[in-house]
């Protein structure tokens, strides 16, 4: 076994001794809403957001976008399991903001190791082969925070199954401090309607 795998699992072994009442919470989010956010391992949106087992949903993957399948879970999360209000969180800092779709298809088409940033940017320095199927996927990538939170929110807006009456809010998360703040644009464009 893994020594990751191996702390897991102790890990869950004292969180089970500790469930407790847990076991009885509903499936809907029992404060009825969702936050959309970025993998970053610096982001606890628990913590961040002061969630417990069965508060909310938190959809997450890389950068916090409104991809598709961002938008399916939300759709789930209003449509089947209640929830009301929405916030989209992208963060300072983010990787996202540090390559575009160019750049990691060429990254991927010379090798499958991890890559490494330099001062003149992204270096491949694997060993191939690579693969160009990177060019099916929109990685999502963005260049200006705030602008992206707005595009996301008004993505979601827009969307046809994504009822008026559901208010979106953008928000940045800043890494170095923990805090969340308003991007006014966005929270306009989120506005229940
Ligand atoms: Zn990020």
């Amino acid at each position: 076994m893994s020594r990751i795998m191996e702390e897991v699992l102790s890990a869950n072994n004292r969180y089970v001794e500790a469930f407790g009442e847990k076991g009885t919470l509903a499936l809907p989010p029992k404060r009825q809403f969702a936050i959309l956010t970025c993998m970053d391992a610096r982001i606890d949106p628990a913590k961040m957001a002061g969630l417990s087992e069965g508060d909310a949903h938190v959809i997450r993957n890389a950068g916090g976008r409104a991809s598709d399948d961002a938008i399916r879970s939300l759709v789930i999360s209003y449509k089947l399991l209640g929830t009301k209000e929405w916030f989209v969180v992208h963060h300072s800092d983010c990787g996202m903001l540090l390559f575009d779709d160019e750049v990691m298809r060429g990254l991927l088409s010379k090798s499958l190791e991890t890559a490494k940033i330099t001062p003149r940017g992204w270096e491949d320095v694997g060993k191939g082969p690579g693969s160009d199927e990177g060019r099916y996927i929109n990685f999502l990538s963005f260049h200006h925070l705030e602008d992206s939170v707005t595009e996301d929110v008004r993505r979601i807006r827009r969307h046809p199954l994504v009822p008026g009456r559901i208010p979106i809010y953008g928000f940045t998360y800043d890494v170095k401090t923990g805090k969340l703040v308003e991007v006014a644009e966005a929270m306009k464009a989120g506005k229940a309607v």
